[in-house]
């Protein structure tokens, strides 16, 4: 047995794959990205209370001889179990190394994968429908929605799909629905462009916002962000009966319907909620990048189809 693994065994460190177990969680608690070992301190003791190691097994120091140097270098062990187990990960394609994520992000971090997004959420016992709404970032996701939101507004944007869409939906779709939504709430900063409301819930994890399709899936929308526009869920509703639409210069117009609904509906008290939040040819919150603005074909569309004269 090498020198590491007796050292390993003597003070009855954790396995490498249990070590590589409770990262996936730590990742997917921390919404898919840590930062480096060597320069996040926090994660690495956050990891080292998970497994309840004690000062010796903190502290244990790998000593080895640099001969060409004629120097000892001392490597804390655990730093190196853990390194070794967010190896064996990045090497089954269920992370990415901090090298690779760079590229992307910009930052030294470990990064989920799709697969590792996976298996986090197998290890966690999280439901598909719950896990769809985690605004949890993995690699082939943020690729997609950095894609998203960098491309140029299209002129002639059709935002109907001309391919059906079908019922059993492919790996590749729920990755493109989940970049719709992560670039769509994004870009209009997790609020809702028609009353501003910016809300989570109380444990930090779900955005109240909603993604709201203009061309909605019922009718082949595309999963663009020029097809999309951030709504809380009043206002998703609202927009999805037609009580309301948006003209090409983002305003907003509504219903007739609005002016002779009975007197009791649409109020909280002596409130007067759903006309105070839905104020005729107020102007949208949008995004910082024009790029980003709806289009004004799938906003066509809309009024045509599903305002409710
Ligand atoms: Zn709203």
């Amino acid at each position: 047995m090498s020198y590491e693994g007796e050292m390993l065994k003597k003070l009855k460190m954790p396995s490498k794959k249990k070590v590589g177990e409770e990262l996936l969680k730590v990742l997917f608690k921390y919404n898919g990205t840590v930062r480096e070992f060597s320069s996040s301190e926090e994660v690495v003791n956050e990891l080292a209370d998970r497994f309840f190691l004690n000062p010796d097994q903190r502290t244990a120091e790998l000593k080895r001889i640099y001969r060409k140097e004629n120097r000892i270098v001392k490597t804390p062990l655990w730093h190196r179990l853990l390194y070794r187990a967010a190896d064996s990960l990045a090497k089954e394609k269920l992370i990415t190394r901090p090298t690779s994520t760079i590229r992307l992000t910009n930052k030294r971090e470990w990064m989920l994968t799709e697969n590792g997004f996976k298996k986090a959420s197998e290890l966690l016992n999280i439901s598909e429908r719950e896990n769809d709404l985690l605004p949890i970032k993995f690699y082939e996701l943020e690729k997609l929605v950095r894609k998203m939101q960098l491309a140029k507004s299209p002129k002639n944007y059709n935002p109907i799909s001309s391919q059906k869409r079908t019922k059993k939906t492919t790996q590749n779709t729920s990755i493109r629905q989940r970049g719709f939504r992560q670039a769509v709430i994004q870009s209009y900063d997790f609020k809702c462009s028609i009353c501003g409301l910016k809300i989570q819930s109380p444990k930090s994890v779900y955005w109240e916002v909603e993604a709201a399709h203009i061309v909605p899936h019922s009718s082949n929308g595309k999963d663009d962000i020029w097809n999309g526009v951030a709504l809380c869920r009043l206002h998703h509703w609202a927009f999805d009966v037609g009580w309301f639409s948006l003209t090409n210069e983002f305003k907003i117009i509504v219903s007739s319907g609005y002016y002779k609904m009975p007197d009791e509906f649409g109020r909280t008290g002596n409130y007067e909620f759903f006309k105070n939040h839905l104020v005729p040819q107020k102007s949208i919150f949008l995004p910082t990048n024009e790029a980003l603005y709806p289009h004004k074909h799938a906003l066509e569309w809309h009024r045509n189809n599903v305002l409710h004269l």
